[in-house]
């Protein structure tokens, strides 16, 4: 994977960039001894790593605001940074960047039930948003499988989802406002505690960004009622395209369940060696959720459970209890960290129309014979979210370089068929070359455009979302 030569200049000021951030921040907030920067050489694509020139932990937006003036001024390239949980190799620093962690911004501001609506420092962890509100019977819907973990600025950055936005959407459609500190140090705020702003949707291009634009450091989130109950129910089938045609016909008839779970067998395989937790042996295992009050419950796992029943499954398995939902569940959230024990994995993330799932399932088992790598699939059935994890070998000579061009194969597959290179993880670097798969260049040069404006400079989150090659022009120019 190709990365811009660092620029020397950056790099032979290190002492005097050093110093000026040291200035506006508390100590031990400027990072940038080698030792200590190894930590944030790169996120969760771990295949690629680059320790920064600096890291910088700031605690407020104005502390973020001098930081990046100071940027700005030097000509210092920042890489903005939540909880270092991309996939896409979003956080991912160059030697001539600064890391700006948002971690100490973690701070609950409001809370407005009546309004349904709670305001955060951007830092604060996914699941905490959720935490600071249940006791009041809310939740934060939004719900990535790395919830523990993911802050709230990488979420808006990625757009991410998880295996309840089937139902409530992705952060985008739980997102109210940010506040938001351009490169040159200006604080601007964007949408607010309201449903729909006046003038332009720039609350729609900032989420989903990847930290192009800005520096997102204060976020509105919505807030929803927690539901009276919700129960899963667990499917097996002899045959993945069997689960396809089942998650199509689901979909088909009208019902909503909040999530529909897909494992292959080589996932489940994984899975039951790992965490236990009951999944029958089969070769394509569905999870579907439902919610409401004990009678929509009952009525949406009747039409569900009669349309699985039409497609002959090995397993069909109604939780009976807390502790049996808490079951069925785990073998799905254990999914990343079980292939994790087996092997070094490259996670992709495409989506494809629900229609096509069976096709593009058996195209991928295909390849990954073609390519001599394994491959499990665990994703987001409902809105045909794929994320084929490819198992290979970081110590192998040339695994690494086989695996990327497997993923590359099959996210353009995921085009061809009427999808998209990515769900929910984002362009990264990781999807970064394949944009023209998806987009004509005229199409790439509004978005480059957008970011024009923004970042003139061209010194956020350098080398990710945009492929090299075509904006190498733009780079010259600004640096
Ligand atoms: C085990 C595991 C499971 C996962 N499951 C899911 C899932 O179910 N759904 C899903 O969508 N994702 C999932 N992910 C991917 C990842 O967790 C999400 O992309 C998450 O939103 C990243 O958040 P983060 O805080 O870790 O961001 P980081 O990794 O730190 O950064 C991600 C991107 O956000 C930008 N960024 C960070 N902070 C800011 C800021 N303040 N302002 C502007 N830009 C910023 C970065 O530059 C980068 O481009 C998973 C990851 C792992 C490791």
């Amino acid at each position: 994977m190709e990365m811009p030569v660092p620029n020397a200049a950056v790099l032979s000021r290190k002492a005097e960039i050093v110093a000026r951030l040291q200035t506006v921040l508390p100590q031990g907030a400027v990072i940038h001894q080698p030792r200590e920067t190894h930590a944030y050489e790169c996120d969760a694509l771990t295949a690629y790593r680059c320790p920064p020139l600096a890291v910088v932990l700031p605690s407020s937006t104005e502390e973020v605001s001098a930081v990046l003036n100071i940027c700005h001024d030097m000509g210092v390239p920042v890489v903005p940074r939540g909880s270092g949980t991309s996939l896409a190799g979003g956080a991912l620093p160059t030697e001539d960047s600064v890391v700006l962690g948002v971690a100490r911004l973690n701070d609950v501001l409001e809370t407005d039930y009546d309004n349904r609506f709670i305001r955060v420092q951007s830092g604060r962890t996914n699941l905490s948003v959720s935490g600071a509100v249940e006791e009041n019977a809310f939740f934060y819907a939004p719900d990535p499988s790395s919830q523990l973990a993911c802050a709230i600025a990488g979420n808006i950055a990625m757009n991410s989802g998880g295996a309840h936005c089937l139902k409530y959407g992705v952060t985008t459609n739980n997102l109210l406002g940010v506040t938001l500190v351009l490169m040159d140090g200006t604080v601007i705020e964007i949408g607010g505690a309201h449903l729909d702003a006046g003038g332009l949707d720039l609350l729609g291009l900032i989420c989903g960004s990847e930290g192009q634009l800005g520096v997102v450091t204060e976020a509105t989130l919505r807030i929803l009622h927690k539901p009276e109950g919700a129960r899963p129910v667990l499917m097996g089938f002899d045959r993945n395209e069997v689960a396809g045609a089942c998650v199509s016909d689901i979909i088909k008839a009208g019902v909503l369940p909040v999530a529909i779970e897909f494992m292959d067998r080589p996932c489940i395989r994984a899975c039951e060696a790992h965490a236990g937790a009951g999944c029958p042996d089969c070769e394509a295992l569905l999870i579907v959720e439902v919610e409401g009050s004990e009678a929509e419950i009952v009525h949406q796992l009747g039409l569900i459970m009669e349309i699985a029943r039409n497609h002959n499954p090995v397993e069909l398995r109604e939780s009976k209890s807390e502790e049996e939902s808490a079951r069925i569940w785990l073998g799905r959230k254990a999914a990343f960290g079980a292939m994790g024990r087996i092997n070094d994995y490259m996670c992709l993330d495409g989506v494809i129309p629900v229609s096509e799932l069976a096709f593009v399932l058996r195209r991928i088992g295909e390849m990954s014979g073609e390519y001599g790598l394994d491959v499990a699939n665990v994703f987001h059935a409902g809105d045909g979210n794929l994320h084929p994890l490819i198992l290979f070998d970081a110590n192998k000579p040339g695994d690494l370089e086989t695996c990327e061009a497997f993923g590359a194969d099959i996210l353009k597959l995921c085009v061809e068929v009427g999808g998209c290179l990515t769900g929910e993880h984002g362009v990264g670097v990781e999807k970064r070359d394949l944009m023209l798969t998806q987009f004509s260049p005229a199409d790439l040069e509004a978005q480059l455009r957008v970011k024009d404006v923004f970042d003139p400079d061209w010194l956020l989150n350098p080398a990710k979302v945009f492929p090299l090659r075509e904006t190498a022009t733009r780079r010259g120019e600004a640096a």
